[in-house]
């Protein structure tokens, strides 16, 4: 069945999924099984992981467990969700509690199935996922002449379309929600990537830099403002 992820990369593509899972004999039952049924699967097993690789491939669905050993599947789906990213999301939870699967749900999960499953029943939701129309996605956003398209993740200045990386489409994203105001480098950091971690480095200011190089300095425009040892300001055309 033509879905818009298969007309991406030809006739037939082989469903993308990755696997979140900790517990080693479940994730290569998954692996294995999935890989059976044709599919490409990356298996990580922590959330940290699932987040940076979810952020910087394209997915056709992913299996997230909800208990990891460092951030739960709820925060990671959490952190997915406001970085732009809407891959179809099926929780997976040991717990049979009715609360976990509302805190999944609200986290930006599509699915849910409680351990112990059929694997016949999970490759079903997974196909159903991949496959469906995944009803309200958030809107395209429009700031002066930069369209960003969060579903199919493209971005026009004017009429040209630009190739943005994962963590610059993100950071486009923030700033043509919050047009004009400024946002703190902590708040970027939080919001981009896993903060603990790259707090240290100057990695906002490369990629600042890169998204500049694509989204001005082609078109002589200078939208991203630096407020030095502040953070960054998207400006308004007036
Ligand atoms: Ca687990």
């Amino acid at each position: 069945m033509a879905s818009p992820r298969d007309r991406r990369g030809g006739d037939t593509v082989a469903m993308r999924v990755l696997v979140v899972e900790d517990e080693s004999k479940m994730a290569r039952l998954l692996e294995r099984g999935l890989r059976e049924e044709g599919c490409i699967v990356d298996v990580v097993s922590t959330g940290v992981d699932a987040q940076w690789l979810a952020t910087s491939t394209t997915l056709d669905v992913i299996v997230l467990d909800l208990a990891l050993p460092d951030i739960d599947g709820i925060e990671v789906c959490r952190r997915l969700r406001a970085a732009d990213v809407w891959t179809p999301v099926l929780m997976l939870t040991a717990r049979d509690a009715i609360g976990d699967r509302i805190a999944g749900l609200d986290a930006g999960a599509d699915d849910y199935l409680v351990k112990p499953f059929a694997f016949g029943e999970l490759l079903a939701r997974l196909r159903a996922l991949a496959r469906r129309d995944l009803g309200p996605r958030p809107t395209v956003v429009s700031v002066g002449d930069v369209t960003l398209d969060p579903a199919s993740r493209r971005v026009w200045r004017g009429d040209t379309e630009l190739a943005l990386t994962a963590k610059e489409f993100a950071l486009l994203s923030l700033f043509l929600r919050h047009p004009g105001e400024v946002l703190t480098r902590d708040r970027l950091l939080e919001q981009v990537w896993d903060f603990a971690f790259e707090q240290r480095s100057n990695v906002l200011d490369v990629h600042i830099r890169g998204l500049r190089e694509k989204v001005d300095r082609p078109f002589g425009r200078d939208s991203v403002q630096t407020l030095r040892g502040v953070g960054y300001r998207w400006k308004q055309d007036a």
